[in-house]
C-alpha cells in the first residue's frame, strides 16, 4: 500500500504529448548511404462516437489512415450504440424474447461479456441496461428510480441468460436488455489499435478512460499515459504509467454522476442493488494488452471494492492501480517497477 503523490498538474499535458514508435523492419534499417529517415510527422483528429470524445494521434500515417480510422468508429457506433435504433444492441433490446441474428463482432462481444461477468460474479453484467436506462447522468435531468422501479428490475439483470446460438444469434429473455456501456470502448480501441499496427510509425488512441499506445516514442523511450486525479478537474493527472503496444484503461466514478440533496450518484451501478456502486474505489486503472477486457475488468474492480478486486487482478494476472474513496493507491504487485519508471 502506497500513499498517494501528487503530482497534479505538472503531468497535465503528459498524455497527448507522447510520441510512439516505430516497428522498423529489418531491411528498413538506416544504412550508412541511405538517406532513409522515418517519416514521423504527426497528425492528430478528434471524434466524438459513444457519448465520448475519441482523439488519435499518428505518426508517420498514410494518407486516409485518419479517415479509415474515423470510419471504423462510425460503423461500431452503428452496431453497438444502444440509442441508434437498427444497431445490434437495439434489435437485441427489442427482441422481447425472440432470438435475433448479430454481427460476428457483437457476439464476440457479448461472448467475451459473459465471461468477465462470470469471472467478477456478476459485477461486470452487460445486462445492467434496465436499470442503467432508469438513470441519467448525462442530461442534466439528475433522473433517478424510485425504489420500487429498481427493486422490480433487479431481477432482469445477469449475464448468465444470455443465450449465444451458433451463426451468430443472440437470445434474451423477454424484459432484458443490454448496455455495452462498460466493454464497447475497448474492444474499439482494440480494432483501431489493430487497424494502424504496422501502417504507421505510432499511435496513439483515447477513447475517454481507455488509451491504447501502438509503438512508442521515437527516441526508443516509452509512451507515457496521464492518470486521471479522481478528486482534480478533468485532464489533470496525478501519476503516469509508461507503455509500449498495450492499454491503459481506466473506470472512474467521477466520470459521470450528478449531486443531489448533497449525495452523489455516478455511473457505474452495483448490478445487485441497481445503485451507484458504494465500495471505497473510487477509480480503477488496468494496463492489458486487450482494452475490452481491461474495459470490462476495471468496470468490475470498482464494483467489488479494493479488496476484492486486487484478489480478482492477482487471479487474473492483471495489472493495475486502485484509488480509494480517501486518497490511497493501491497497486497491484510488482506495478510501480513494472510501469512507473520512466525507460
Ligand atoms: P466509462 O464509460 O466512463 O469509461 P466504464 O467503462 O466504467 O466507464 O463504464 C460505465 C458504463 O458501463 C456505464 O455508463 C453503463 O453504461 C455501463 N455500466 C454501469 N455499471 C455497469 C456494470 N456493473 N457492469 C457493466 N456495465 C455497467
Ligand atoms: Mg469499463
Amino acid at each position: 500500500m502506497k500513499k498517494k503523490k501528487r503530482i497534479a498538474a505538472l503531468l497535465l499535458a503528459a498524455l497527448l504529448l507522447t510520441g510512439c514508435a516505430a516497428k522498423t523492419s529489418p531491411d528498413s534499417q538506416p544504412s550508412s548511404t541511405a538517406t532513409s529517415v522515418p517519416d514521423t510527422t504527426k497528425s492528430t483528429g478528434v471524434g466524438f462516437y459513444f457519448d465520448t470524445v475519441v482523439t488519435v494521434t499518428l505518426y508517420g500515417a498514410p494518407e486516409g489512415l485518419m479517415d479509415e480510422i474515423w470510419a471504423a468508429c462510425a460503423q461500431y457506433e452503428n452496431l453497438l450504440s444502444k440509442t441508434i435504433a437498427t444497431s445490434d444492441v437495439s434489435r437485441i433490446n427489442t427482441a422481447d424474447g425472440q432470438t435475433v441474428t448479430v454481427d460476428a463482432e457483437t457476439w464476440e462481444i457479448l461472448r467475451r461479456a459473459k465471461e468477465i461477468s462470470s469471472l467478477t460474479g456478476g459485477a461486470f453484467s452487460v445486462t445492467i441496461a434496465p436499470l442503467t436506462a432508469m438513470w441519467d447522468f448525462t442530461d442534466g435531468t439528475n433522473r433517478m428510480p424510485t425504489d420500487e422501479e429498481r427493486i422490480a428490475a433487479l431481477p432482469l439483470v445477469g449475464d448468465s441468460r444470455i443465450e449465444l446460438g451458433e451463426n451468430n444469434t443472440v437470445t434474451l429473455p423477454a424484459g432484458m436488455q443490454i448496455d455495452l456501456g462498460g466493454i464497447a470502448k475497448g474492444y474499439i480501441a482494440d480494432k483501431v489499435a489493430e487497424l494502424v499496427r504496422g501502417r504507421c510509425y505510432g499511435a496513439i488512441i483515447s477513447l475517454g478512460g481507455n488509451v491504447y499506445t501502438v509503438g512508442d516514442k521515437p527516441d526508443g523511450s516509452l509512451v507515457s499515459v496521464g492518470i486521471q486525479d479522481p478528486e482534480g478537474p478533468t485532464n489533470t493527472y496525478f501519476t503516469v504509467v509508461y507503455t509500449k503496444d498495450k492499454s491503459v484503461v481506466t473506470s472512474g466514478t467521477y466520470e459521470r454522476g450528478f449531486t443531489l440533496d448533497g449525495v452523489r450518484y455516478h455511473h457505474i451501478l452495483d448490478p445487485k442493488s441497481g445503485l451507484p456502486s458504494a465500495s471505497d474505489l473510487v477509480s480503477a486503472t488496468l494496463v492489458m494488452e486487450s482494452s475490452m477486457d481491461a474495459d470490462a475488468l476495471a468496470t468490475a474492480c470498482i464494483v467489488v471494492g479494493s479488496e476484492e478486486a486486487l484478489k480478482l487482478l492477482a487471479a487474473q494476472k492483471v495489472d493495475g492501480l486502485l484509488v480509494t474513496t480517501d486518497g490511497q493507491v493501491l497497486y497491484t504487485e510488482g506495478f510501480p517497477e513494472a510501469y512507473m519508471v520512466s525507460q
